[in-house]
């Protein structure tokens, strides 16, 4: 595999430098040419010319073009306004094929997705699909998973066009179907020595609760949590809806696990009722949180792509990042996150509006993404090349995004540990570290769901009294009389943590303790107390002679409600307390 990637400059130079290619695949092995053109604007005669003089030249070559937000060259953002990058083949074995449809109406869309499946169908080499897609057209359903099953042995990416305006001007081109503004180009390439490797570097942190998405219709957010989404949005970012709302909101986009992938969504505008138009597919019920760049996060996943690179050693590494991304690093530093891949192989690509990749068997359609994909042909030679991530010291407006990323992460770690810690103060008793009396009552109330939805098939509740514990306080002292309560509660804990049916235990009142035992009938449930009953019997004090405790047993039956079971376990112990105490009796 050999490459070669240059600006367009003039037709003259341009000339040269195909003719270059020319003479090289003469003198070389070559099996196939593939030519790919990104444009920062998407005029129609640029991109033809260009591709023209290729294919006068190289009447062989495989060509496709997309309008970009920027070039990726040598691992850097270039500043020319038309990249072209040349591929060659040099295995026999290697195959490539563009395929070109038009997505203007739903009928050319369907006719292009059965053209599609049919060669996949007939040509068992393909094992891999570069897509290139205009950003305006209707979606198509390759990466709907609800809808299409598509191949999972080939590796699909790519990348949305755009341009350097951020609008909806931009286009896509191959020679086989020529020019195009509501179009998709796939160049398919396989082969037995063919190999591919890909990654998905992200970097965007979540920020704040989380979110469900209560209401959404095709790429509409239109309810978050029941409010309506913009709304939400507003509230935490003061995002106005005017002319720079997607300048403004593209470094906020919103985040989510979507088929176990991590997603990343940009909201575009407002929508009459409030909802948030979103730029691709979002999910009802999904649990989204808005996001925010995070330079040493960023850079973490580049490290770790480049480390699983380095390892498959690419001949050429391709990249299709967003826009966005360009957007919030600046030009000044953007490179940074793709120019340490140059060191493992010629590393090129451009700036999206919208990348692809194919994650745990389903295309997923991503934003604010980088996608990051390896070549090669042949066997690997080495083990590894080398690859070593720079140290970066941030500056200007990274420099601070870094600063304020952290504080804000730092901040929320710490509110999320606050809240930790009061919500589990709100359900326990301090002294013993048993819940309290209204988390009991919660527990009770989820073990009873679980038998009355049949989850489980008995359940059993056991209810402690102290007896005559007035005394050990008034003879005593009432920290003797502590000791004592905790002596019964660690009996009770080492209980619950040797048996494996996640009983819960709670504080009922002063001295007296409920435990409920999900899987337990009544039967067992005597017999647990009982042993409760007699170690505690046994258990020494500083002061105190040892204590006893009468207990209250019963079987929590279908058709119960909480006051039944509670009424009947406190008769239980009533009757332990009024026929001779230290016993246990079942209702
Ligand atoms: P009985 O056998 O009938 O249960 O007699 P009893 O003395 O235990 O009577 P009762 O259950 O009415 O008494 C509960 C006593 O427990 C009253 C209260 O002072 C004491 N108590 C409640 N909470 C605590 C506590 O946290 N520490 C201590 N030391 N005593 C407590
Ligand atoms: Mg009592
Ligand atoms: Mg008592």
């Amino acid at each position: 595999m050999k490459q070669f990637q240059f600006f367009y400059e003039d037709e003259k130079t341009f000339l040269k430098e195909v003719r270059k290619i020319k003479q090289w695949c003469d003198r070389k092995l070559c099996s196939n040419l593939v030519f790919h053109i990104f444009t920062l604007t998407a005029i129609k005669e640029k991109i033809t010319h260009v591709a023209t003089i290729i294919e006068n030249e190289i009447p062989k070559a495989y060509i496709c073009a997309s309008s970009s937000a920027g070039n990726i060259a040598d691992g850097l953002l270039g500043e020319g306004e038309i990249l072209v990058i040349c591929n060659i083949y040099e295995y026999d074995s290697t195959r490539v094929k563009i395929l070109q449809g038009d997505i203007s109406n739903p009928e050319s869309i369907g006719k292009f997705e059965k053209e599609v499946f049919e060669f996949l169908g007939q040509n068992s080499w393909v094992k891999a699909m570069e897509v290139l897609i205009t950003s305006k057209g209707l979606n198509t359903n390759f990466w709907n998973d609800e809808h299409i099953d598509f191949p999972k042995n080939i590796t699909v990416f790519g990348g949305s066009s755009f341009n350097t305006g951020f609008d909806d001007k931009n286009c896509v081109y191959s020679n086989v179907g020529g020019y195009s503004k509501m179009g998709i180009v796939l160049v398919l390439y396989g082969g037995e020595d063919f190999y591919i490797s890909t990654d998905l570097v992200l970097g965007w942190k979540p920020l704040g609760r989380t979110l469900t998405i209560t209401k959404n219709h095709d790429c509409v957010l239109d309810e978050l949590d029941g409010k309506p989404a913009f709304e939400v949005y507003y509230k935490y970012l003061s995002v106005k809806n005017d002319i720079g709302f997607f300048k403004n909101s593209i470094e906020f986009p919103f985040s989510f696990t979507h088929k176990g992938t991590d997603c990343l969504r940009i909201p575009t505008g407002r929508t009459s009722q409030n909802g948030l138009q979103m730029n691709s597919g979002i999910y009802e019920n999904s649990k989204v949180r808005i996001s925010y760049g995070d330079p040493d996060a960023i850079l973490d996943q580049v490290r770790s792509a480049g480390e699983k690179l380095s390892f498959f050693q690419p001949e050429q590494i391709m990249v299709y990042s967003c826009a966005s991304r360009k957007d919030f690093w600046g030009e000044e530093d953007v490179s940074l996150e793709t120019s340490p891949l140059q060191q493992i192989a010629p590393t090129t690509g451009f700036y999206t509006s919208g990348e692809y990749l194919s994650c745990n068997g389903y295309i997923t359609n991503h934003n604010v993404a980088m996608v990051i994909v390896g070549l090669r042909e042949g066997e690997k030679e080495e083990d590894k090349v080398p690859f070593e991530m720079p140290i970066v010291e941030f500056s200007g407006k990274i420099g601070m995004i870094n600063r304020l990323a952290n504080f804000v992460q730092v901040s929320n770690d710490e509110l999320e540990e606050a809240n930790r810690k009061l919500a589990l103060a709100a359900k326990t008793d301090g002294m013993t570290g048993l819940y309290n009396r209204m988390e009991e009552k919660e527990q009770i109330s989820k073990v009873m769901d679980s038998l009355h939805q049949g989850n489980i098939r008995h359940a059993s509740l056991i209810m402690f009294d102290l007896d005559d514990f007035k005394r050990v306080n008034d003879f005593y002292g009432h920290a003797e009389g502590d000791a004592v309560i905790l002596g019964l509660c660690k009996i009770i804990k080492e209980g619950l943590d040797k048996d494996s049916s996640c009983g819960a235990a709670g504080r009922w009142g002063g001295e007296e303790f409920m435990l409920v035992l999900p899987e337990v009938d009544g039967q067992k449930a005597l017999e647990v107390a009982e042993n409760y009953r007699r170690k505690f019997e046994t258990t020494t004090y500083t002061h105190a002679p040892s204590q006893t405790t009468s207990v209250g047993v019963t079987e929590i039956l279908k058709g119960d409600n909480l006051d039944d079971v509670c009424i009947r376990v406190d008769n239980a112990l009533y009757e332990a307390k009024q026929t001779g105490k230290n016993k246990v009796v079942i209702h």
